[in-house]
């Protein structure tokens, strides 16, 4: 894009004039050669923090900013773009469950070898362009191929996070992983102990949203890492089922494929039938069913998220999507609009989630029965969206309030006015009363206060 190649050019000339060397490096260099949209920029260069301001400076940066100056790193703002320039690195390991020391380093090339995979150390001259691939990056890309720089074994030993940072930019660019790099991922998965939950949950986040997240879990399962990182859907995956259940694995996978990419929705539909395998029962005539399987797994979701101190709010929601799953499935036309009214009140803001999740779910082999499940969803869409049209689900309120009903009855404040307010709201969610309609709701309040006005 013209306005990153100006961003650069400038930069590049501004560094040489202060006789450094400077690079585009790592995910911004993937990112461009895909094709793919770029936000911010990476630089590596031969200076160190003080000349790289001095440079900045002088190719005429709108702000600087520290971002982590013993990693020798400053941040930049050139025209809205964020660009960060770090010193060559070299990171060695003085212990395997240490973190890295990291350490300047002398060139460019040792630079790119501390990088994770081929594909982000791929260097471009900021001056001219030229293209600098020790690792063999851009036949990587070409092939669609993530490999590790180096012998994959040792650099997953370094540093057990690259295990995870395969899968994910796997499922984030829809690529296959090299082989030797995929025996490595396998073959390391034990390592994953020594890295903190939260950083595994930042990576299976990024992953899940990914375009290619089934590609990404897959990925996980045949490499043996769910049982590091994701306990909790083993037994789904490696569930060899009974009867015409057999493929709850591959039937998550593509619900997790046609769901939207939101992280909630995607937790949920990864984990929705997660508790099938251990609420099984099958019946004196061979039949297979489920008992609570919505419930348990919103238990299991509510334990895995939990352990991967992902935020509460994240936690609540995927739990309610879980527990609430299969409702939208039995919609049909006998539904009135209070049962609409009652699941989508009971949904609330999951409401939208819940029916893209179900609408996800719906993954029968025979075509006319998956045309027959979609049709439900979008009809129990429609019937929704009707309602409200009609009444904001917020306005289904008692239409009297506490004082209106004191006035009315000429009473004190107590337990009373709750149940008639109860009571009222009950009507107006089915549909007998109309929110505004204060004459008809006077009505049936003198007709509640007589049969139980003694509360
Ligand atoms: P994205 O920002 O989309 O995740 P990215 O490639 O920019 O992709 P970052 O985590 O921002 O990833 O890292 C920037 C670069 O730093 C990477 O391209 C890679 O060269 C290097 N890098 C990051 N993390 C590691 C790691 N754990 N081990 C080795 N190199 C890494
Ligand atoms: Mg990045």
């Amino acid at each position: 894009p013209p306005q990153m190649r100006a961003i650069t050019a400038r930069l590049g000339d501004a560094f040489a004039q202060h006789g450094a060397e400077l690079y585009l490096v790592g995910g911004s260099v993937r990112d461009l050669l895909l094709g793919q949209p770029v936000t911010d920029l990476d630089f590596a260069t031969s200076a160190e923090p003080e000349l790289t301001k001095a440079a900045g400076a002088a190719a005429g940066a709108d702000s600087v900013y520290t971002v982590g100056e013993q990693f020798g790193t400053v941040g930049f703002v050139f025209d809205g773009v964020s660009v960060e320039i770090t010193t060559y690195r070299e990171e060695h390991y003085p212990t395997p469950d240490r973190r890295p020391k990291v350490r300047l380093g002398t060139d460019l090339v040792g630079d790119l070898s501390r990088r994770d995979f081929t594909i982000n150390a791929i260097a471009v001259d900021a001056r001219d362009g030229t293209v600098h691939d020790p690792f063999g990056g851009l036949d990587d890309l070409e092939r669609r191929i993530i490999r590790a720089v180096g012998d994959p074994k040792a650099r997953f030993a370094e540093d057990p996070l690259r295990i995870l940072r395969a899968a994910r930019f796997a499922a984030q660019l829809d690529f296959r992983v090299d082989r030797r790099t995929l025996a490595a991922m396998r073959a390391m998965g034990p390592q994953l102990e020594r890295i903190s939950r939260e950083r595994i949950a930042a990576e299976l986040n990024r992953l899940l949203i990914a375009p290619a997240a089934a590609r990404g879990l897959a990925l996980l399962h045949e490499t043996d890492l769910l049982r590091w990182v994701l306990p909790e859907v083993v037994p789904m995956a490696e569930d060899t089922g009974a009867g015409r259940h057999k493929d709850i694995w591959l039937h998550t996978l593509r619900v997790v494929e046609q769901s939207p990419p939101r992280l909630a929705v995607r937790w949920a539909a990864l984990l929705h039938d997660a508790a099938k395998p251990m609420t099984r029962s099958v019946d004196a005539r061979g039949e297979v069913h489920f008992f609570g399987h919505e419930r348990v797994g919103a238990d299991l979701a509510r334990k895995a998220l939990r352990r991967l101190k992902q935020e509460r709010a994240l936690i609540d929601r995927v739990a309610g999507l879980v527990e609430m799953h299969l409702r939208p499935a039995s919609y049909d036309s006998t539904w009135t609009d209070s049962a609409v009214r009652r699941l989508m009140l009971e949904a609330g803001d999951l409401w939208d989630d819940l029916l893209d999740l179900a609408a996800a779910d719906v993954t029968s082999a025979r075509a006319h029965r998956q045309r027959e499940a979609a049709r439900r969803i979008a009809a129990l869409r429609e019937h929704a969206r009707r309602l409200e049209e009609e009444h904001a689900l917020a306005q289904l309120q008692s239409p009297l309030d506490g004082h209106e009903l004191m006035a009315m009855f000429g009473r004190p404040p107590g337990r009373w006015i709750g149940e008639v307010k109860d009571h009222l709201r009950e009507l107006v969610i089915d549909g007998v009363l109309a929110p505004d309609d204060k004459e008809g709701a006077r009505a049936e309040a003198l007709r509640w206060m007589a049969e139980h006005g003694d509360v």
